[in-house]
């Protein structure tokens, strides 16, 4: 799978890709991020990418011709889609990673300042929020989204069973079973008896309990 990410922070992601899961994800070739530096297409030798919102207020927008040219500079697989991290966008969850994760292709469009110039939404398939607060720019939603749909790839997580058991794998509102590890007691809460049992009918039984159904 391919990650396009269009950004003017083009360096605010190196860290993040090049630990763990993700860096051996690319390593294995099953996926591949590539950062577009959108000042790169801008078209004055500053290499302006914003400007003032036409009707006056705070802040500045990001204007839609570098973002217009950079999406024509991208080559499109067969299955696609253009996404606008935007915080008015629809909630990202782990129904809509796996919908996602089916793709061949994700081009993530970072906004920054007041937003994007709204002429944008005629070139993006979704516009996508990771929840109900707002952040200065796009990149760290760009990098939720990728590493939610990256743990999805068959092959990328060391126990292909992992994620059948996570929270919200089943429907939106399943809540995995409580996890322990050593040491047995630990200032006086001790792991339940049935884990260290060897009974591993009663051990699936006691999760099977211990799986919730969220309620918010
Ligand atoms: N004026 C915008 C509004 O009221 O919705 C907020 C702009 S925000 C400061 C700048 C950029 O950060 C957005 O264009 C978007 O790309 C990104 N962003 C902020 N919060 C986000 C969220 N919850 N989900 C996805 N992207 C978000």
């Amino acid at each position: 799978m391919q990650f396009d990410i269009i950004t003017i922070f083009p360096n605010i992601f190196s860290s993040y890709f090049n630990e763990s899961i993700l860096k051996r994800a690319q390593r294995k070739k099953k996926i591949k991020i590539i950062i577009h530096n959108l000042r790169d297409y801008a078209n004055d030798k500053h290499k302006t990418v914003d400007d003032r919102p036409y009707g006056g207020g705070p802040g500045m927008l990001m204007k839609i011709e570098p973002i217009y040219k950079c999406l024509k500079s991208i080559k499109k697989l067969k299955h696609h889609k253009i996404i606008l991290l935007s915080a008015k966008g629809k909630s990202f969850n782990q129904s809509l990673a796996k919908t996602f994760a089916k793709l061949q292709q994700i081009i993530f469009i970072c906004g920054h300042y007041e937003g994007v110039d709204e002429r944008v939404i005629k070139y993006i398939d979704e516009e996508i929020s990771i929840g109900n607060y707002v952040l200065t720019g796009g990149e760290i939603p760009a990098m939720a989204v990728i590493d939610a749909i990256t743990r999805l790839i068959p092959g990328v997580l060391g126990d292909a069973d992992s994620p059948k058991e996570e929270t919200f794998s089943k429907n939106l509102d399943y809540i995995e079973y409580p996890h322990y590890t050593r040491p047995e007691s630990f200032k006086n809460q001790n792991v339940p008896g049935v884990l260290l049992s060897g009974n591993h009918e009663e051990i699936n039984k006691w999760r099977k309990k211990k799986s919730k159904l969220r309620k918010s």
